[in-house]
């Protein structure tokens, strides 16, 4: 799979996890009953098995009837579902939920969910039965974007590393043969500084070489490089152009760190926060500006469900753009008297409309199998026209505009259609 293809399917897959994780959140048991498994893929199934058996025969010392029969059945609907497995998880691990919830008036409703290698590893096993899900490690995940190279240096030592959505990742190492600033007895002062000079310039090569190794190779995905250390070192390393130029461009800022060991590299993260929040929206920010730059001097814009899907439809759209925050059913209904065929977008939690036939006025009762998700429908369109899907945050103000003025849908064209 290309580059693109595997970062749009990992956007989709996203927002699956999304959906989920909004329902999950929604639901509350009515005791300590609701139980989530966070399984690496690492983990043989068996041993999960076995280690929800063991939870399964302990809940039989849980007092309260209820809640006993409640965890029990969610530990026997998660062993079901683990039976679907192999030796191991698939990749990146799962995710199952499963337990009792309220359903209203009283009465209960067993849920089971599982999800299947989240957008991230999970790291370790989580066996954790509550009054609610958690849904917090995914929600992290999911929130996690980007992919930065971190160099931190000082003229003994420097580590580089990676930093991938929220996870620090250190990579190489290296310590300098600088001399300190004490010559020895009989050395001449001149003679002493100039080859401490040339130390310094050779470890930042070195350094340079490391970081180059790393980070060239992927130089295409990076969203941005991060340099740490005490002054002037940073300095004279970014300033001596050391870089390979192509990194040198993806250069955000330089930071103060106080250690330039691994520990220097999540120094470096945690001072460079704001940074990391800007370039994170900053790729939005330039999909929007070019779209409103085309809305209004061009004809290479499209907006609307209707019109947006007009334009997949002809495979005219190059980046079809939806608002991260929105959350929309369309329904499909086909007029009984005229065979027309027309759409209706409505809020997730709102009932399914009558819609009344636009070219011969018969009203139509929506059905609940014509109903689908919006993004769905338009990203399935997308994806057999070779269209690139983006989701774009609403932390800026023509973020904002995309859901609230445009309805949440919006396109970049590849040539003008006049639709
Ligand atoms: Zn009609």
């Amino acid at each position: 799979m290309s580059q693109e293809g595997a970062q749009e399917q990992s956007d989709r897959k996203k927002y699956e996890f999304r959906k989920v994780i909004e329902d999950l959140k929604d639901y509350d048991g009515s005791g300590t009953q609701l139980v989530t498994i966070y399984i690496p893929d690492d983990r043989q199934i068996s041993d999960v098995v076995q280690h929800v058996t063991q939870e399964h025969s302990e809940a039989a010392n849980i007092k309260s009837k209820q809640t006993r029969t409640a965890v029990q059945d969610a530990l026997t609907s998660i062993k079901d579902r683990l039976r679907y497995y192999d030796t191991y998880p698939p990749d990146n691990g799962i995710v199952l939920f499963s337990g009792a919830v309220d359903s209203g008036g009283g009465r209960t409703e067993m849920v089971t969910k599982v999800l299947e290698s989240p957008p991230q590893p999970i790291e370790s096993f989580r066996y954790h039965c509550d009054s609610d899900f958690l849904t917090e490690p995914l929600e992290e995940m999911l929130a996690d974007k980007g992919l930065y190279g971190l160099i931190v240096l000082d003229r003994r030592e420097a580590n580089v590393g990676w930093l991938k959505g929220k996870r620090i990742e250190p990579v190489k190492s290296a310590s300098s043969l600088v001399p300190g600033k004490q010559r020895k007895g009989g050395q001449s002062a001149q003679r002493f500084a100039r080859l401490r000079l040339e130390a310094i310039d050779n470890f930042y090569q070195e350094v340079a070489g490391m970081a180059n190794d790393l980070f060239v190779p992927q130089r295409h995905e990076i969203d941005g490089i991060l340099v740490g250390g005490p002054s002037p070192t940073k300095d004279e390393f970014l300033d001596g152009d050391y870089l390979h130029h192509e990194l040198q461009d993806e250069v955000l800022g330089k930071f103060d760190v106080a250690y330039t060991d691994e520990s220097g590299l999540k120094d470096l993260v945690d001072n460079a926060e704001d940074a990391l929040a800007d370039a994170e929206v900053m790729k939005d920010k330039k999909v929007m500006e070019e779209f409103f730059e085309e809305l209004n001097a061009g004809d290479l814009a499209t907006y609307g469900f209707e019109q947006t899907r007009r334009n997949l439809m002809m495979g005219s759209v190059d980046r079809l753009l939806i608002s991260e925050d929105l959350r929309k059913d369309v329904i499909t209904y086909e007029c009984p008297e005229c065979d027309t065929t027309e759409r209706e977008v409505v809020d997730r939690r709102k009932s399914t409309p009558t819609h009344t036939c636009t070219e011969c006025g018969t009203d139509v009762e929506g059905s609940e199998d014509a109903r689908e998700d919006a993004i769905d429908h338009l990203i399935e369109i997308a994806e057999q026209r070779g269209t690139e899907t983006k989701f774009i945050s609403t932390d800026f103000e023509k973020g904002e505009q995309l859901l609230n003025a445009f309805g949440g849908f919006a396109g970049l064209l590849r040539y003008s259609t006049g639709v």
